[in-house]
């Protein structure tokens, strides 16, 4: 564990939406990720690093401590399990809702349902605690098509205003979780290097918009 502190962040609306949060605490990246091929970015901190990977990869870079801190998405973090991680703070941020959704005119099913999504380890819990048997189809993009194409009877992915579900012919039905984004630590780091990260994660949890 080297002495810098390294934050692992995804690229998009995290990236842009944790700036003003990184900015109180002090912290502002030399580089904008969308426009460098960079994945280590310099901060005005010199002990302070980004790293800038993809949002379900965030979790395991920081149960590893390959990064200290990492913001990631609560879908993200329950598919993950959090195993070797804390969840410090709630920034309110990437508001959405894992749902389950199916075609608008689904016709009755009987048997075993098959649900595709990339949620495999949430939606097993789901269905397992509902008592239902389900068949969990991985895939890695375009749930939606799941249904069309008569791949799954259902879908388990993050809705926000639900435009892509209905532009697909399908509805959100089941609500599993209300989604934001987290701050997450490394359980290890948050004692070796407790006083510096303490401190960081006070300034970001006071710039939360409540
Ligand atoms: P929607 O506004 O429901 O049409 O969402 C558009 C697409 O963006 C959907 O396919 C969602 O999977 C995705 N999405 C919406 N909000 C989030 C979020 N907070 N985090 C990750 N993906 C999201």
């Amino acid at each position: 564990m080297s002495n810098a502190i390294t934050i692992a962040l995804s690229k998009g609306r995290i990236f842009r939406e944790t700036l003003p949060l990184l900015a109180a605490a002090g912290i502002v990246p030399q580089e904008d990720p969308e426009t460098s091929r960079k994945l280590i970015l310099d901060t005005n901190q010199p002990d302070v690093k980004l790293v800038i990977i993809r949002a379900t990869d965030v979790p395991t870079y920081v149960q590893y401590g390959a990064a200290d801190l990492g913001v990631a998405g609560k879908d993200v973090l329950l598919e993950h399990g959090g195993e070797g991680l804390y969840e410090m703070v709630d920034l309110n941020i990437a508001r959405c809702r894992l749902m389950t959704a199916g075609l608008v005119n689904a016709q009755p099913h009987r048997g075993r349902l098959r649900v595709a999504t990339k949620f495999v380890n949430v939606t097993r819990r789901f269905f397992a605690e509902r008592g239902q048997q389900v068949e969990v189809i991985k895939l890695y993009g375009s749930m939606e098509l799941g249904p069309i194409v008569g791949l799954s009877d259902l879908i388990v992915d993050v809705v926000d205003t639900g435009n892509t579900l209905k532009a697909n012919g399908l509805k959100p039905m089941d609500h599993i979780a209300d989604i934001t984004s987290r701050l997450v630590v490394n359980k290890a780091a948050l004692k070796m290097k407790h006083e510096r990260i303490q401190n960081m994660v006070e300034k970001m949890r006071q710039a939360v918009q409540k």
